[in-house]
């Protein structure tokens, strides 16, 4: 029976690199006889001006029917003064905790290729290959009561609320420690238990742990420092039964949006981890993988990456790189 992927391109560069990886999703569909069909539909800013929501009902509905979702990137400047009820993280927010997808993983891995391009030297960072492990559904992004006014004084306050219960605690932790299993068996727990009554329960309930929602953002974003650029992150957020929404871990950079100059790689590698931990097919997903190595290996650099010595190309020359790598495997 085939398998339903829907597409979200979102809005700025989402389109553009979301674009690049469809082919690549194609060719692996073709080449290792996947049997997944594609369907499109809109997510955040793009969604707003199509249907005057973020996420409409049908495509929520769309969504928990598809085996497996792919995302660019929501929001941009042009949505920052509507109601914020509207605006496209909303919509982002909700597919999230609308399909229970809790636990996201973002690999940061350093490609030798781009040891030149991230913040620390090649010798301290070099075989870099961590796994963040980010509970995705609770905690301050989605907590209630948030607050934001004008006390009697005039002075203008705002308030947000961080919950997370015992067994969104187990879940997400259950998922870090099988994580760790097949991999180093090294969980490193993230909180900041001093001083947040939250992390004191998460760090009552076991010895090791991973991260709550906040802090699996921030650190993520700064992990891209050490992997040249966030360009190259992926991620994969899964419900309990593996079925996932796989994205990059960066924004719609409206900055670049546009430009054809968006790196492509983050969306293509979570198009491998989507082959990988919702459909089981290892091959593929690895072929993927080895497809972008050999187009770094080229030399081939979009602006983020790119430093002396290397071929710097667009958004679209990188995806057909990875094209052609990955129908010469
Ligand atoms: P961002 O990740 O969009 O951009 C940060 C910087 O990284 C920018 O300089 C951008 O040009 C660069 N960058 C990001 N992706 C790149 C890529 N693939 N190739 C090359 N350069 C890239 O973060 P931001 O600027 O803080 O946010 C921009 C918008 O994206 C905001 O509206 C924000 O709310 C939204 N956002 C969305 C998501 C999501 O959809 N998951 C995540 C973060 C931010």
């Amino acid at each position: 029976m085939s398998k339903q992927i829907l597409i979200l391109p979102g809005d700025g560069i989402g389109p553009e690199i979301v674009a690049e990886a469809v082919k690549v999703l194609q060719l692996a569909n073709e080449k290792f006889d996947l049997g997944l069909e594609l369907s499109f539909d809109q997510l955040g800013g793009a969604a707003y001006e199509q249907y005057g929501v973020p996420l409409a009902d049908e495509t929520l509905a769309r969504a928990r029917a598809a085996d497996a979702i792919l995302l660019g990137a929501v929001g941009g400047p042009q949505w920052d003064a509507i109601d914020p009820a509207l605006r496209p993280e909303r919509g982002l927010l909700k597919i999230r905790s609308q399909l229970g997808l809790f636990a996201n993983l973002r690999p940061a891995i350093l490609y030798p290729q781009l040891a030149d391009a991230s913040s620390l030297k090649p010798e301290v960072v070099a075989g870099l290959d961590i796994l963040i492990v980010r509970e995705l559904t609770g905690g301050i992004y989605f907590g209630s009561p948030r607050e934001s006014r004008v006390l009697e004084n005039g002075e203008r306050m705002a308030f947000d609320t961080l919950p997370y219960s015992e067994s969104e605690i187990r879940r997400i932790a259950r998922v870090g420690f099988d994580m760790a299993r097949v991999r180093g068996s090294k969980l490193c727990s993230v909180d900041k238990a001093n001083v947040l009554a939250s992390s004191q329960l998460w760090r009552k309930q076991f010895d090791v742990m991973v991260t709550d929602n906040m802090f699996g953002d921030i650190l993520s974003d700064e992990a891209s420092m050490l992997t040249g650029s966030i360009g190259m992150l992926p991620s994969a957020s899964l419900d309990a039964d593996n079925k996932g929404m796989y994205e990059p871990c960066h924004g719609s950079a409206p900055d670049i949006a546009g430009q054809g100059i968006a790196n492509p790689l983050a969306t293509i590698l979570s198009v491998s981890m989507m082959l990988r931990y919702s459909f089981s097919q290892s091959q593929a997903a690895a072929a993927i993988e080895q497809a972008v190595s050999k187009v770094l290996d080229q030399g081939l650099r979009t602006g983020d990456i790119h430093c002396v010595g290397t071929t710097k190309v667009g958004t679209a020359a990188m995806g057909d790189a990875v094209v052609e790598a990955l129908r010469s495997l």
